[in-house]
């Protein structure tokens, strides 16, 4: 197929070529990963930062694959959202997480108020059956839904249509909160933000990376003061030391998560996280 002398073709090397039938591979085990049932969700805690305690989890997909073990949403989920494969896995990891949630709510001491946040690609926000799908899962679960977040990348949400935007009226309309995921990598502007229905904007970890190598406070300043100004809560991600977490409190930053706390736990190891952090 690959008729030589074609420019276009020239460039398509053996290294290429492995790529591609990797691709495909991936495609096909994802394909059928759904069929199956193969994901899972970790959990990992968000904090308080003045409390300690466990106010929320963030449900974080994974795959286990029956030959290449655990693997990450970073693998897959581009590819996921590029076949579109990413709505059907979208609405496991929300029915799997409410239920489990709405189960921690009803049985772990400190869990009574726990919020979950569930990650929604661009894809399924151009869904036309997502409010049916988010309205469907909370009545099934009984989980309320001020408690569910909705977690949007920056990105994401940066060229969506009108169409998208009154999908994120219509959720937040069900008592659901919104937030902006990686906020600080998407470039949007404090206008267009202000127009977003949204409630919280979670910082994204290379800020807070940054508070490490130059202890420099001026840029998640300025982001907590936008967040002020535009009555947002925020979430500081990707805390790994004690001394960003102390920094980022002192600023105002409400809550945060990251290693320092826990890492994405398996389901059986949150309520002990959540009943230490009680204790503490
Ligand atoms: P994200 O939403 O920004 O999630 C945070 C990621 O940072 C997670 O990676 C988490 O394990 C990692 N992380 C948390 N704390 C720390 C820390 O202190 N240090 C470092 N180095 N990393 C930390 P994970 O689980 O690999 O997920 C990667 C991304 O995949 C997520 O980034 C999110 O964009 C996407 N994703 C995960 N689950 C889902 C899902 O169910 N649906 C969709 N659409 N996307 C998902
Ligand atoms: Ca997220
Ligand atoms: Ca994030
Ligand atoms: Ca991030």
């Amino acid at each position: 197929a690959k008729a030589a002398g074609k420019g276009r073709c020239a460039v398509y090397t053996p290294h290429m070529h492995e790529a591609l039938a990797e691709r495909v591979q991936l495609e096909a085990d994802l394909r059928r990963a759904v069929e199956e049932g193969q994901f899972r969700v970790a959990y990992q805690p968000l904090v308080d930062m003045g409390s300690g305690s466990v106010s929320g989890v963030e449900a974080l997909v994974r795959w286990h694959h029956p030959e290449r073990g655990v693997v990450g949403p970073l693998t897959f989920i581009p590819l996921a959202e590029s076949t579109g494969l990413i709505d059907a896995i979208g609405a496991y990891v929300l029915r799997e997480a409410c239920q489990q949630v709405a189960v921690w709510r009803d049985s772990v001491p400190g869990a009574e108020t726990m919020r979950l946040s569930v990650n929604l690609s661009a894809h399924q926000l151009g869904d036309p059956g997502l409010v049916d799908l988010v309205t469907g899962v909370l009545s099934e679960t009984g989980l309320p839904a001020t408690s569910l977040v909705l977690e949007i990348t920056e990105s994401a949400l940066v060229d969506q249509h009108d169409a998208a935007l009154q999908t994120l009226h219509a959720l937040r309309a069900l008592g659901i909160r919104l937030a902006i995921d990686d906020f600080g990598t998407g470039y949007s502007s404090l206008s267009y933000l202000h127009r977003l229905p949204v409630d919280i904007l979670k910082i994204d970890k290379s800020f807070v990376d940054r508070l490490s190598h130059t202890g420099d406070l001026s840029l998640v300043d300025a982001i907590l003061g936008m967040a002020a100004t535009l009555g947002l809560t925020t979430v500081a991600e990707g805390i790994e030391h004690a001394h960003q977490r102390h920094a980022l409190a002192a600023q105002g930053c409400a809550t945060g998560q990251g290693y320092h706390f826990s890492p994405p736990v398996d389901p059986e190891l949150v309520p002990e996280l959540v009943v230490a952090a009680l204790r503490a």
